[in-house]
C-alpha cells in the first residue's frame, strides 16, 4: 500500500481519518499481505476475512456520513488475535485438536473492547496447544516459521501474533502471557511485546492455562502501539473477578520523554550468568549503555531465588492447568469420541485422542503435585517459592524503578532442536517466568541482533520489569529507549507492507 511501508497502527488510524486511504484499502493490504506470506510462516488458523470486510465497509460509510464522529482508538486498524480468545462466530481452536472446531457464544471483554474502539479482526493466529510451549510446535495444527528465518521457532506460545506483526500482516495482535508467551515470541521476531500486571486486563474469555499467571497482552512494531493497544483493552471488568478495579493504563507523559535522568536501572547477575548466548549480552550491555547515556543510572541488584523460578512456574502452572483443563471431558466443550461405551470411556478415549504430549505431560505433573499426600511437598513448597520471588523483586524495587536484562537467553532456535527435550523448552522462559510469578509488568523490545545463518540476522530482546502496577513507566522507558535506537526499524526481508 503506497506510503504506508513500516506505518504503525496509530499512523494507520491517523491516515484513515485524514482520508488518505480508506480502512477497506487499509484491510485489503493487510489481507495481501498475508495471502502472500502466510503460506511459508503458518501465523493464521483463520483469516476472517468477510467479516473483516464487510466491518471496513461499515467504518468507511459511518466516516463518510458524518466525518466530524468521534472515531475509536484503533479506527480501521486491522488487528490479529491468538486463537486462546473467545469471538463470538469465530473458531478459537486454542491450538489444539480439543477445541478444533470450538465458537464460542461470548466475545472476551479485550477482543470486546478493540472492537467497540473501532479495530478490524483479521485472523485468528496459531499458538502451542493451550499456550503451553515456547516455539509453536506444541500447536496440534503444525508449527509456525520465523519471519527472519523460515528454519527456525518464532518463539511462543503466542507464535503466530508476534510472526504476523514482524512480517508485515498486520500492525498490532493480541497474546497471551503466563510465563513469557507474548515476551520471548516478541523478542525471538523483533517485536515489541506487553505482559501487563496481572488483573490489569480482563481474562474474561480466554481460555485458562493457569489462572494466577494468565494475562493477555499486546505485540507491535511500535511503543505507542503498544500503549494505545493497553489503554484500550485494559481497565476493570466486573467479569473478571481477578481484574483490578482501576481505570485503564494511560501512557505516563515526562517533560522530556526522550530523557530518563534519574531513572534507576537495576542490573540483576542473575539474568546475565553464564548460560546466555554470548551475542545476547553484547546488545543488551549495549542497550543497557544506551538508557545510561540517556540518563539512567545503572544499580546492581540481587534477585537469589531466581534459579528457582522453572520449577516453581512448572508446578504452579501445571497444577492449574490440571484443573483448568478437566472441563475438557468430551461433554461441555469441544471433540467427544465414544470410547467404549461407559461415561470413563468417553471421558479417556476423548482426552488420549484430543490432547496433544505436552498437554497431557502437564495435567498429569499438575494432577501429581496436586495429589493428597503430595501436595504440602510439591505444592504447598512452590507457593512459598512464589512468595520468595515477589519478594526478590520488592527488596530490589526499594531500590531500583526498573529492572532490565534480556528477555531470552538465546535468539531463535531451529524448529526442532528443542521439540523432543521438554527441559531444554522450558529453559526459554527462565528469564520471563519470575516476573509472571511475581505478577508484575514487563515489555520486550528490540535491543539489537544476532548473526544468524548467511544473511538473516536474528532478534535480541531486551526486557524491561517495573513494580506492580508501574506498566506506564515500564512504557515510558522502553519509548524513551525505541526513540534512541533504530532497533525496532529493520523488517525480515521479504516482510509484506500490511502495516
Ligand atoms: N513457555 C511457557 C510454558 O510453556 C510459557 C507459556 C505461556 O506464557 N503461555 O508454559
Amino acid at each position: 500500500m503506497t506510503g504506508a511501508e513500516g506505518a504503525d497502527a496509530c499512523d494507520l488510524r491517523a491516515a484513515i481519518l485524514a482520508g488518505e486511504r480508506s480502512a477497506a484499502e487499509t484491510l485489503e493490504a493487510s489481507l495481501a499481505a498475508i495471502e502472500e506470506r502466510d503460506g511459508e510462516l503458518g501465523a493464521f488458523l483463520s483469516v476472517e476475512r468477510d467479516t473483516a470486510r464487510a466491518r471496513a465497509i461499515e467504518l468507511d460509510r459511518r466516516r463518510a456520513a458524518d466525518p466530524g464522529a468521534a472515531a475509536g482508538a484503533l479506527f480501521g486498524v486491522p488487528v490479529a488475535v491468538k486463537a486462546n480468545l473467545c469471538m463470538e462466530g469465530v473458531t478459537t481452536p486454542c491450538g489444539s485438536r480439543m477445541l478444533a472446531n470450538y465458537r464460542a457464544p461470548y466475545t472476551a471483554t479485550c477482543v470486546r473492547r478493540l472492537l467497540d474502539a473501532d479495530a478490524i479482526v483479521v485472523g485468528v493466529t496459531n499458538m502451542d496447544e493451550f499456550a503451553m510451549g515456547s516455539s509453536s510446535e506444541h500447536s496440534a495444527f503444525g508449527p509456525t516459521r520465523n519471519p527472519w528465518d523460515l528454519t527456525r521457532a518464532p518463539g511462543g506460545s503466542s507464535s503466530g501474533s508476534a510472526a504476523a506483526v514482524a512480517a508485515g500482516m498486520v500492525p498490532v495482535a493480541l497474546g497471551s502471557d503466563t510465563g513469557g508467551s507474548v515476551r520471548q515470541p516478541a523478542a525471538l521476531c523483533g517485536v515489541g511485546g506487553f505482559k501487563p500486571t496481572y488483573g490489569r486486563v480482563s481474562r474474561h474469555g480466554l481460555i485458562a492455562f493457569g489462572s494466577s499467571l494468565d494475562q493477555v497482552g499486546p505485540l507491535a512494531r511500535s511503543v505507542r502501539d503498544l500503549e494505545r493497544i493497553l489503554g484500550v483493552i485494559s481497565g476493570h471488568d466486573p467479569l473478571d473477578a481477578t481484574s483490578l478495579p482501576l481505570p485503564p493504563i494511560e501512557p505516563e507523559r515526562p517533560d522530556r520523554p526522550e530523557r530518563l535522568d534519574g531513572l534507576r536501572v537495576g542490573v540483576a547477575a542473575e539474568y546475565v550468568g553464564a548460560d546466555l548466548d554470548a551475542e545476547v549480552r553484547t546488545a543488551v550491555e549495549a542497550a543497557l549503555e544506551k538508557l545510561e547515556e540517556l540518563g539512567a543510572e545503572a544499580v546492581e541488584v540481587r534477585l537469589p531465588h531466581t534459579v528457582h523460578a522453572i520449577p516453581t512456574y512448572y508446578v504452579v502452572a501445571t497444577a492449574e492447568a490440571s484443573s483448568n483443563l478437566a472441563r475438557f471431558d468430551g461433554v461441555g466443550f469441544g471433540a467427544r469420541t465414544e470410547g467404549d461405551g461407559s461415561l470413563q470411556g468417553m471421558f479417556a478415549a476423548t482426552r488420549e485422542g484430543a490432547f496433544g504430549d505436552e498437554v497431557k505431560r502437564r495435567i498429569l505433573l499438575g494432577t501429581f503435585v496436586l495429589s493428597e499426600g503430595y501436595h504440602d511437598a510439591w505444592y504447598g513448597r512452590a507457593l512459598r517459592v512464589r512468595a520468595l520471588l515477589r519478594r526478590d523483586f520488592e527488596r530490589a524495587f526499594e531500590k531500583v524503578d526498573v529492572i532490565c536484562g534480556p528477555t531470552s537467553p538465546t535468539p531463535a532456535f531451529p524448529l526442532g532442536e528443542r521439540a523432543g527435550d521438554p527441559l531444554a523448552m522450558y529453559a526459554s522462559d527462565t528469564l520471563t517466568v519470575p516476573t509472571s510469578l511475581a505478577g508484575l509488568p514487563a515489555v520486550s523490545v528490540p535491543c539489537g541482533f544476532a548473526s544468524g545463518a548467511a544473511d538473516s540476522p536474528l532478534p535480541v530482546g531486551l526486557q524491561i520489569i517495573g513494580p506492580a502496577l508501574a506498566d506506564a513507566r515500564v512504557l515510558r522507558v522502553a519509548a524513551a529507549f525505541e526513540s534512541a535506537t533504530e532497533h525496532h526499524r529493520p523488517a525480515p526481508t521479504s516482510a509484506g507492507d500490511g502495516r
